[in-house]
């Protein structure tokens, strides 16, 4: 079954963006920034910690869905992000591609969803996909 997403995320069906075989994206429900969006495999996939070389093609398809819903061909490298909770920040056990399109809310966002925490917090899914790429 590839419905197990849907007892992690409940969006409205108006609020879905995108979805086929693989992949749907929908409207974040507490949005973080200007526009806010996730990207969920149907394949159930925990975290980040779970990709592998098998997810390549898989990941591929997310970021690609992602630069389509943020519209990205419009917009410049740090006018958006796209990316995944790590470790300690990460609240639901199912994997999810946050798409933001900038200006955060506020500081506290721009923190969570920063590289740059000695402890971790956010990494793009650019780097994961290099990362497993490897
Ligand atoms: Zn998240």
């Amino acid at each position: 079954m590839l419905e197990h997403w849907k007892d992690y995320f409940s969006p409205c069906p108006e609020d879905i963006l995108y979805e086929d075989s693989q992949v749907v994206a929908f409207k974040d429900t507490s949005p973080q920034a200007a526009r806010h969006y996730l990207v969920v495999p149907k394949v159930k996939i925990k975290g980040v910690e779970e990709l592998s070389r098998a997810h390549i093609a898989l990941l591929d398809h997310m970021i690609q869905v992602g630069h389509r819903i943020l519209n990205t061909t419009s917009l410049l490298p740090h006018q958006y992000r796209m990316g995944f909770h790590i470790k300690p920040f990460r609240s639901i056990p199912y994997l999810h591609m946050h798409c933001l399109l900038l200006p955060f809310r506020n500081t506290w966002q721009r923190i969570r969803f920063s590289e740059s925490l000695p402890f971790g917090g956010f990494i793009s899914a650019i780097r994961v996909l290099g990362k497993i790429q490897r």
